[in-house]
């Protein structure tokens, strides 16, 4: 007996929840577009630039469904240039494994875990997304094993900084069918993220939810920069155009498919300054102009953007669509910046 495990109640397992809370027809199939769609970014048939773009968090569902509604109308406004996926982003990693996890572990950012609870309200929120505003939407992978409870509403998946050199979350991304963007660690390494989509990209067997599987390899796996952080503790951007060179170079050498990367302009790139995130896209956007080789491994950015500009602590009476987590750009900056970005593609 395990004195240290208590084994609190059996979960039903993806398919049971997938049969009890379906994903509709017509959003499976707006899905399946948003994918092909993706794809040809990815794979260099389209020019379309994807920005990745949501809360750090997907805390309460109201303000998540407003912001993204708001993201929906926006979209139409720049379909031509830009494609817009949704951060819906329900796990979240902890430094020190203290404070908010997200959704799947708090349902009420206040109150204390229920993961059944909070199962099942990501998935309400994801089919709720899909419903409302027609994006299929991001979020990291956090725990490879709930993948499954999520993969027929998923339109795009990070493996997160502290996760990218996991060996199970890089088997897992190989078996995932929508891209995958394998962030840089914290500590910068660029060769842990490219091993690591090289090992997403590649078939593999491996034990998964209690089962033997063998995945075939993702070859849309591709590279999320989001600064790093040094032995000091301090942050340090990796979106300039000596990075970006440097790394259009390093897959040149690669042998990978579909060489690409998305800047993630927050985290340790901004410092945590989410104001600074307009100024470092279009820094971003020009390096992208000046050289053609940087604008074809760019395939777009991931911008954390809520309602309300910064974040807040947890309380019972949080402000309406302000982040609990990382600092984010609020809604009336994030629409102009997506609109400039549109003027200048
Ligand atoms: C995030 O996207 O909110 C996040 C936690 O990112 P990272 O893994 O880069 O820290
Ligand atoms: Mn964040």
């Amino acid at each position: 007996m395990n004195k240290n495990l208590t084994f609190f109640r059996k979960l039903p397992i993806p398919m049971e929840i997938k049969e009890q809370y379906p994903v509709p027809a017509e959003c499976a199939k707006a899905r399946e577009e948003q994918l092909a769609e993706m794809e040809k970014i990815f794979t260099g048939k389209s020019d379309r630039f994807l920005i990745v773009i949501g809360p750090c968090s997907a805390d309460s569902e109201a303000p998540v469904l407003d912001y993204i509604s708001r993201l929906r109308r926006l979209q139409e406004r720049v379909a031509d240039k830009i494609m817009l996926v949704p951060r819906v982003y329900t796990g979240k990693p902890r430094t020190t494994g203290e404070g908010y996890k997200g959704m799947l572990h708090q349902p009420v950012s206040y109150e204390k875990a229920d993961l059944l609870k909070g199962l099942l309200s990501v998935r309400s929120l994801f089919i709720k997304t899909m419903t409302e505003t027609g994006f299929a939407p991001a979020d990291e992978m956090l725990y490879p094993e709930n993948y499954r409870y999520l993969s027929d509403c998923l339109g795009y998946v990070s493996v997160g900084a502290r996760s990218t050199e996991d060996q199970h979350h890089r088997l897992t991304a190989s078996g995932i069918d929508c891209p995958v963007g394998m962030k840089n660690p914290t500590s910068g390494d660029i060769s842990v993220m490219m091993n690591s989509i090289k090992a997403a990209q590649s078939s593999h067997m491996f034990l998964y939810r209690g089962w033997e599987v063998q995945s075939h390899g993702n070859p849309l796996a591709h590279a999320i920069l989001r600064g790093y952080v040094d032995k000091q503790g301090k942050s340090h951007p990796n979106y300039h155009y000596e990075d970006l060179y440097s790394l259009y170079e390093t897959y040149a050498a690669s042998g990978l498919k579909n060489p690409a990367v998305i800047i993630d302009t927050n985290h340790a790139n901004s410092a945590k300054k989410p104001l600074e995130q307009p100024r470092i896209a279009k820094e971003i956007l020009y390096s992208t102009r000046y050289s053609p080789d940087i604008r074809s491994i760019v395939k777009g950015l991931m911008i954390e953007s809520y309602i309300e500009d910064g974040s807040q602590a947890i309380s019972e009476c949080e402000t309406y669509g302000k982040s609990i987590t990382d600092p984010c750009l609020g809604w009336e900056k994030t629409e102009r910046l997506v609109l400039d970005l549109a003027d200048k593609l």
